[in-house]
This record gives C-alpha cells, structure tokens and sequence, in this order.
C-alpha cells in the first residue's frame, strides 16, 4: 500500500532528523574556537559543511514528499467529491422510490378494503341462497304432504277425492278446496324459484367483480415486488459508495496527517539548517584569521629546502578519475576541494569484486613545502578523518583527506612527489577517495580556491 510506504519513509526521516540532531549536539561550543588550532578549526568546518549538505538533502527529500501528498489529497479530494455525488443521486432515486412505494401501498390497502367487502356480501348472498333452497324444498314437502294428505282421506287420488264426493255440492266444494290449495303453492313455489335466480345471478355477478379486483390485486403486487426488488439494489448500491466514501475519507486524513509531519520535519531540517550556516560562517572567520596571522601569503619567498619550483603536481600517480569537483557537488552542494580516485584498465574504481582500487595506494605532495597540521589518529576529525594540510611558503597551501594513513608528521619538510599518505576511507565518506584543497593567502583576504587552476590531470 501507498500508505504504508510513506508511513515507513516518514519513519526512515524521522530517525535521520534524530540522528542529525545529535550530531548537531555534540559540536563545541562557539565560544571554544578561540582556544583551537587551525587543524581543529578547519575539521569543525569541513563537519559542519557536511552537515549541512546532508541536512539540504534531507530537506530536499521531505518537501519532495510534501509536494507529492499534497498531490494525492487533491486526487483524494475529487475522489471524495465524485463518490458523494454518487451517494447524492442514489440517495434522490430512493426517495423517488419510496414514494411510488407509499402510493404503491395505498393502493393495495384500498383494493384489499373492496375485496373483502365483496367477500361479505358474497357471504351473505350464499346464506340467502341456502334459506330460499331450503324454503323451497320444505314448500315443496308441504304440498306433497297435504296432497297424500288427501289421497289417504278419500283413499285415491285427486280425482278420486273430487270424484269421491256425494254430490255435486261437496264435489264443487271439495274442487275449489283443491284448487286453492294448489295455487297456493304453486304460487309460493314459482316465487321462491324467482327469488333464487335473481340471488344466483347476484352472486354470479359479484365473483366476476371479485375476480376482477383479485387480478387488480394480483397486478399490485407484482408492481410493489418489482419495485421492492429495484429498492434494494439501490440501497446496495448506496452501500457501496458510502463505504468507499468512508475508505476514501480515511485515507485523505492519513494522508493529510502524514503531510503535518512533513511539514514539521521540514521546518526542523531548515532551523538546523540555518543553525549549521552560523556556525560554518563563525569558523570559516576564524581559519581565516589563524592563516592571516601564521600562514605564508603570495609574494613570499619560499624556503630553499622545499625546492618550490612554482608548478604543482597531480597528487595521485597512475591512472585516476575525478568524483567529484570544486565548488560543488553535482548536487549543488558545497564543495571546496576535489575528489580522487584510482581507476582499474576499464577506467572503474572498483573491481569486479567490488574491492576500490584507491584504498592504500600513496598519495603525494603536489609541491615541496612544510607540513604544518598532520592528524593521523583515526579519529573522526569532524569528518576530514587522517589528514594533512602543507604551507608551500608562496602564500598556497594544499591539504589531503581521508587517508587510510599518513607518512608525515607536523613540521616535516616534504619535496614535490613525494608519498605522504595512503589513500583511505577515514572520516565522512562514501568510499575511498583523496579530498585535495588548495588554499590561496594574499594581503589580508584568506580563500579556497579551484584545485584544478593549479593541477592538472595527468
Ligand atoms: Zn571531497
């Protein structure tokens, strides 16, 4: 993950911040120089300078990353805002959604309501249909029992009841007594039939408008589970992009956590920075001062025994590169001398084992002169390690860095050419290389000047 790289970078930074803030610690005081030597001097200098370049690095490296988050929260931001208009359309649709489910429901109330009422009155109707069955059936029995009836008192039939009669006087009368009874009846009979019809046509009537309403139902429902169906995906989709908002949103205050971070690593990278260049401009004043008051200047003449013959010698034999040149690394850093180091037949430092071909081969004196710092105690020497600076006696002094070891001691007189060190790694280095620095004294002004105006590779 992104997160988690910035996360272990940030981690890597802050321990360099802690690292570099100890470093800063443990320099001397200002207030010592007054007391030191020229070689502690300009060992305090040249840790310094180092310090700084690596604290530049480090500021360079933390306003990258700066510049960097900040173009993923405005990837993030936008992120953020498509997602939430997203949320804010599917949001819309649902409401739209719920509505229609609302009216939905109304109306499935509505035709259940009428179903049901359809159904009571069906009910009722049945009943009314079993009475008038029933009210015929017993009608029926009736007038079948009164006919027996009569048969059994005239011990025939009809006929034979009126046939029966006396005479004519009870014949009429026992006729229309016949004929009443059967009008009667058929009378009540035809009526009940009548009445049961016109029911069952009713109740014929209102299954077909029951029918009509189950369908009207049976389409509702079919309507409200499509609609139900459409609601949930919604929903799962709104789901969705609420959780990857909320993910989002995450990352964007992670990011902008780490980018407060970055901010304060910077803004300490710049105080030690600032600090660093104080410090530098202090003890840069006070070499200065100790050359001004001890060191030949242009215009001397040097003494007979350093044979100056005025040209300086390339300080390394053989085969050699330049790793590095005045007054700058390739960086923009920095750097008032030059790096050198051997080179192999294909013209690498190193072999194919990765070994240097620089370390312990000799370095020389590029003139004769006098050495008036040597410091071969492989003490760190606020990164200069093994080194030594030669007074030419002409106002130019040369010094060397980084030596595996030295052949020369303080007050030695050397002679052009000669060996005077091993090439090594010693103080603040990446590898193994000769730091060389010519240094210029005329009239009162003290400066480091381009080595390569006074040597020439070879
Ligand atoms: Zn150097």
């Amino acid at each position: 993950m992104k997160i988690n790289f910035i996360k272990n970078k940030l981690k890597t930074l802050l321990c360099l911040v802690l690292v570099l803030t100890c470093t800063f610690c443990i320099f001397s005081p200002i207030s010592a120089f007054a007391e030191k030597s020229l070689e502690e001097l300009r060992d305090e200098y040249e840790k310094i300078e180092e310090n700084i370049r690596e604290n530049q690095q480090n500021l360079n490296e933390v306003q990258g990353e700066i510049k960097d988050n900040k173009t993923k929260l405005d990837k993030l931001n936008s992120e953020i805002d498509d997602i939430q208009a997203q949320v804010d359309i599917l949001g819309n649709r649902i409401d739209i959604l719920n509505g229609d489910i609302s009216e939905l429901n109304g109306s499935i109330k509505t035709v259940t309501g009428e179903i049901s009422e359809i159904n009571s009155m069906i009910a009722q109707i049945e009943a009314q249909i079993t009475e008038g069955e029933i009210l015929i059936a017993e009608t029926r029995e009736q007038v079948l029992m009164r006919i027996r009836e009569n048969y059994m008192l005239g011990g025939g039939s009809t006929l034979e009841l009126l046939f029966g009669a006396e005479d004519i006087t009870s014949f009429l009368a026992r006729k229309e007594l016949v004929d009443r009874v059967s009008e009667k009846d058929t009378k009540l009979i035809t009526e009940l039939t009548s009445d049961l019809v016109e029911l069952n046509s009713l109740e014929t009537q209102l299954e077909s408008e029951k029918l009509e309403l189950q369908g009207k139902r049976d389409k509702l429902d079919s309507d409200m589970s499509t609609l139900t169906a459409r609601q949930d995906d919604l929903q799962s989709s709104m789901d969705v992009q609420e959780a990857k908002k909320k993910e989002a949103t995450k990352k964007y205050e992670q990011v902008e956590d780490i980018l407060e971070q970055l901010d304060e690593d910077s803004e300490e990278y710049k105080a030690i920075i600032k600090r660093q260049e104080e410090e530098r401009k202090i003890i840069e004043a006070q070499i200065d001062a100790y050359i001004k008051e001890h060191g030949s200047q242009v215009g001397d003449t040097p003494d007979e025994e350093y044979n100056n013959d005025g040209d300086m010698l390339w300080p390394v034999a053989g085969k050699t590169t330049m790793t590095a040149g005045y007054p700058a690394y390739s960086n923009g850093n920095a750097h008032w001398g030059i790096d050198i180091c051997v080179v192999g037949a294909t013209g690498g430092t190193r072999d194919e084992n990765g070994r240097s071909y620089s370390l312990g081969k000799p370095f020389r004196a590029a003139q004769g002169g006098e050495v008036i710092i040597a410091a071969n105690d492989d003490n760190w020497n606020y990164g200069f390690g093994n080194y030594c600076v030669i007074d030419h006696g002409d106002g130019t002094q040369t010094l060397y860095a980084h030596a595996q070891t030295l052949y020369v001691k303080k007050g030695d007189i050397v002679q052009k050419g000669e060996n005077i060190g091993a090439i090594g790694e010693t103080g603040n280095v990446t590898g193994p290389h000769l730091h060389f620095e010519v240094r210029v004294k005329r009239g009162d002004s003290v400066s480091r000047v381009q080595p390569l105006d006074y040597v020439k590779k070879p």
